[in-house]
C-alpha cells in the first residue's frame, strides 16, 4: 500500500490522523491532523532536521539545542501565540503539533481586501504589539515577522483576532539563507540583518523594524520598500530607510499613524522606537475602547 499515511512514524500515527495540507513556508509544511482519542482538530508543523543549518554550513547535529529551544515555545502562553501542544520527535523530522487557526493567514485577507480601515488596523497592530512584546519579554525575538505568519481567527475583516506563529526557531536556520529564500525578497527584514548579510548577532528590535512595515501594508495594502524603484534596489531603500507616504494614498490616514511608522522604521536599532513606547504612543492611546476588546 503506498497511501499518503505510510511516510508518518507510528509516534505520530497512534494518535493523529493527518490529513489536508493548511500551509507552506520556507522550511515547514503544516497540515491538518485530527486526535484520534478527541476528535479534536490540530496544526501540524512538520519539520525535517536537514533544514537546519548553521552559517552556510549544512547539517549539524543541534537536535539537543532545537529539542531545548522547543521547550521553551511550549511553555509560551499568551492569547495572541500559537499555542504548541506537543512535540513529536522522530530521527529524521520534528513535528509540532499547534493550536488550529482557522481564517487563514493576514497576508491572504490583504490581498483580498486591499487594505484596512485605520480602526481595524489599529485594533489588529495592537494585538501584534502585545504578542511580540510578551515574546521579547521571554526572551525570544521572532525574527520572521511578516503577514503570512499572523494568522487570523475568522474570516470576518472587522474585530478579529489574531494569533502570531512561526517564532523562536529561525534562529537555527542560517540568516542569509532565509533572506534569500522568501521569494527572493528581504521586504521585511531590518536594516541591520541586511547590511551584515545575517553575519552578526542583533537585538530583538529586528521585530520592530518587522512590525512597522506590516503597519504601512495594513493601512495602504502595498508595502514601504519594493523592487519597483528603479534608481535603488529594495536592499538599498532599506538599508538607507528610503520610502515615502504618498499622498493620494495617505492622505486621508491619521498623523499619528504615520508618526509611529515613521519611528518603528529608523535605520538605528538603538534609535528605534522599544514596544513599550509603542504602547505608549498617541496612535494606539487614542481608542482604548476598541484596544480592550484586544484583551
Ligand atoms: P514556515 O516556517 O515554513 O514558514 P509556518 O509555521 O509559518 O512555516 O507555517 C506555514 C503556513 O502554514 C502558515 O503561513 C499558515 O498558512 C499555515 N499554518 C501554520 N500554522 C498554522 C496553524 N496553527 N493553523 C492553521 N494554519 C497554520
Ligand atoms: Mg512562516
Amino acid at each position: 500500500d503506498n497511501s499518503d499515511d505510510n511516510i508518518y512514524p507510528k509516534e505520530l500515527k497512534n494518535k493523529y490522523t493527518i490529513t489536508k495540507t493548511l500551509g507552506k513556508g520556507a522550511y515547514g509544511e503544516v497540515k491538518l491532523a485530527f486526535e484520534k482519542n478527541t476528535c479534536e482538530k490540530y496544526a501540524v508543523k512538520i519539520i525535517s532536521k536537514k533544514t537546519f543549518t548553521m552559517n552556510g554550513r549544512h547539517k549539524i547535529n543541534l537536535d539537543n539545542q532545537i529539542m531545548s529551544e522547543i521547550n521553551i515555545l511550549k511553555k509560551l502562553e499568551h492569547p495572541c501565540i500559537i499555542k504548541i501542544k506537543e512535540v513529536i520527535d522522530t530521527n529524521e523530522t520534528v513535528f509540532i503539533i499547534l493550536e488550529l487557526v482557522e481564517g487563514g493567514e493576514l497576508f491572504d485577507k490583504i490581498v483580498s481586501i486591499e487594505k484596512y480601515d485605520e480602526l481595524t488596523a489599529k485594533f489588529l497592530f495592537y494585538q501584534m504589539v502585545l504578542a511580540i512584546k510578551y515574546l521579547h519579554d521571554q526572551g525570544i525575538s521572532h525574527r520572521d515577522l511578516k503577514p503570512e505568519n499572523i494568522l487570523l481567527t475568522s474570516s470576518e475583516t472587522k474585530e478579529t483576532l489574531i494569533k502570531v506563529t512561526d517564532f523562536g526557531l529561525s534562529k537555527f536556520f542560517d540568516e542569509f539563507s532565509v533572506m534569500k529564500t522568501f521569494c527572493g525578497t528581504p521586504n521585511y527584514l531590518a536594516p541591520e540583518v541586511l547590511k551584515t548579510k545575517g553575519a552578526a548577532a542583533y537585538s530583538n528590535k529586528i521585530d520592530n523594524w518587522s512590525l512597522g512595515v506590516i503597519l504601512y501594508i495594513c493601512l495602504v495594502g502595498f508595502p514601504p520598500f519594493s523592487d519597483e524603484n528603479p534608481k535603488l534596489s529594495m536592499e538599498e531603500q532599506i538599508i538607507q530607510g528610503v520610502y515615502d507616504f504618498p499622498y493620494d494614498f495617505w492622505s486621508t490616514i491619521s498623523n499619528e499613524a504615520i508618526d509611529l511608522i515613521k519611528k518603528l522604521l529608523c535605520v538605528d536599532p538603538d534609535e528605534r522606537i522599544t514596544l513599550e513606547e509603542v504602547l505608549d504612543h498617541e496612535w494606539l492611546k487614542s481608542s482604548p475602547d476598541t484596544i480592550q476588546k484586544a484583551h
